[in-house]
């Protein structure tokens, strides 16, 4: 089966839209084993629509449309399809009963606009749309399936996973490949490269993907087995690089080890500007164990609200390790934690020394009962990077001191 993609939108031919629709439907097809031969993005403009429509179903055995069906007259997919098949199309009178009641769900009467959003292709099946008011076609047309869904990416999501996944399940050219992400933090890539040598040598190549601080890895298998082989395999490379798997992120993980050993934090933020605190917030449930924040920009708010004394502000710099340990205990104590967390750092573009060049982050995590820990990282990047990976670091410096506390 092969398999074409084409986004519709005026939008997405601008510079501030990207179409990330095509990388969900992606996604999905080659989990299915589905080879995907083209992606397009075009206009709203009926006619190109059309004109590609008819090229791409020259080639593929399966075109996936997003975008383009709402209400407004620039909406122009269904004309397109129906152009390009020869198809009529017509309004459905349960379609616009169906929309009437959702905009009735919301107190509102339904704009008379919205009835083209009923308008259905002759012989096409309609996809119901739960999210939102535009239902989806599903038409089978000369040997080719076209889909057609909205471009609101979360309603496009609810219908691949109720429409096409199932479609693709029941037409399976050949068994899915298993598959499992490692999340990785604070590791350059050239270094997750360089340790996953013995990985590539007997599996072949991984997927990697980078981002700052935070590096995602496409684990494959042609079966559960081979996945837990691959897998096994990149651990022991990594080591305790590896924090998570999927989707889960740095501040979940850490928020669940916390949790699990009923341990509460706060922060002392300089440089990250409560960036560390907003991670951690953004976590349904970190209120278990997130206690609250000081945000010390100035060296006053580090002496009166963290106690950090004059003098030592004075001999060693608001960026020093002697502050930032200073901060992490503060915070403890005044916020009543078990563990505070401080980070204070040259984030640039300007403030830069010789002995502090911009990117001097100094990160502190004081624990009641234990030893801090304490890094001084020199961070690469502009302001918005390194105050970025001062969070990434600072949160995973946190999992390893959860890791020790585990033992
Ligand atoms: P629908 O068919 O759901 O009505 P539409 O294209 O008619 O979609 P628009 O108002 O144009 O509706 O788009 C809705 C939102 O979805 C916009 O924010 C738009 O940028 C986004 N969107 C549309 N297509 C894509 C795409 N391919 N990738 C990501 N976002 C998209
Ligand atoms: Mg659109």
């Amino acid at each position: 089966m092969k398999a074409a993609i084409l986004a519709i939108g005026s939008e997405l031919l601008g510079p501030d839209r990207l179409d990330t629709n095509s990388l969900e439907l992606t996604e999905t097809l080659e989990r299915h084993g589905v080879e995907l031969v083209s992606k397009q993005v075009v206009g709203d403009d009926v006619e190109r629509i059309e004109r590609v429509l008819r090229q791409l179903a020259a080639d593929a055995d399966l075109i996936l449309v997003t975008g383009g069906l709402g209400p407004t007259a620039d909406d122009v997919t269904r004309e397109g399809v129906a152009r390009a098949t020869g198809r009529e199309l017509s309004e459905d009178p349960a379609i616009v009963e169906e929309i009437r009641r959702k905009f009735a769900a919301f107190g509102r009467e339904m704009p008379e606009v919205n009835r083209r959003q009923a308008a259905v292709l002759a012989g096409a099946e309609v996809l119901e749309n739960p999210r939102g008011t535009a239902p989806g076609l599903l038409l089978e047309h000369e040997g080719t399936t076209f889909f057609l869904f909205p471009g609101v990416p979360t309603e496009l999501q609810g219908m691949v996973a109720h429409r096409l996944e199932p479609w693709l399940a029941a037409r399976r050219p050949r068994p899915p490949r298993a598959r499992r992400i490692l999340r990785v933090a604070c590791l350059p890539e050239s270094r997750v490269e360089e340790l996953l040598e013995p990985v590539y040598a007997r599996f072949g190549a991984l997927g990697i993907l980078a981002s700052p601080g935070d590096i995602r890895i496409r684990l494959e298998g042609a079966s559960a087995a081979e996945l837990e082989a691959v897998e096994t395999a990149t651990r022991e490379c990594l080591g305790s690089a590896v924090y998570g798997t999927g989707a889960q992120s740095l501040e979940e993980v850490v928020g669940d080890g916390l949790r699990r050993r009923g341990l509460t934090i706060a922060t002392a933020e300089s440089c990250t500007g409560g960036w560390i605190a907003q991670r951690l917030t953004a976590v349904a449930g970190s209120s278990d164990y997130f206690v609250g924040s000081v945000v010390a920009y100035s060296d006053r708010v580090k002496r009166e609200h963290l106690g950090v004394p004059r003098e030592i502000l004075e001999r060693c710099g608001a960026v020093s390790p002697e502050v930032v340990a200073l901060m992490a205990s503060g915070v403890a104590q005044r916020l009543g934690s078990d563990w505070g967390l401080a980070v204070s750092g040259v984030a640039g573009p300007g403030g830069g020394t010789e002995a502090k060049p911009v990117g001097t982050v100094d990160v502190a995590l004081f624990r009641a009962r234990e030893e801090p820990s304490r890094a001084r990282l020199r961070l690469p990047g502009g302001r918005a990077t390194v105050r970025l990976l001062a969070t990434q670091w600072a949160l995973d410096m946190v999992r390893h001191a959860l890791r020790e506390e585990a033992g």
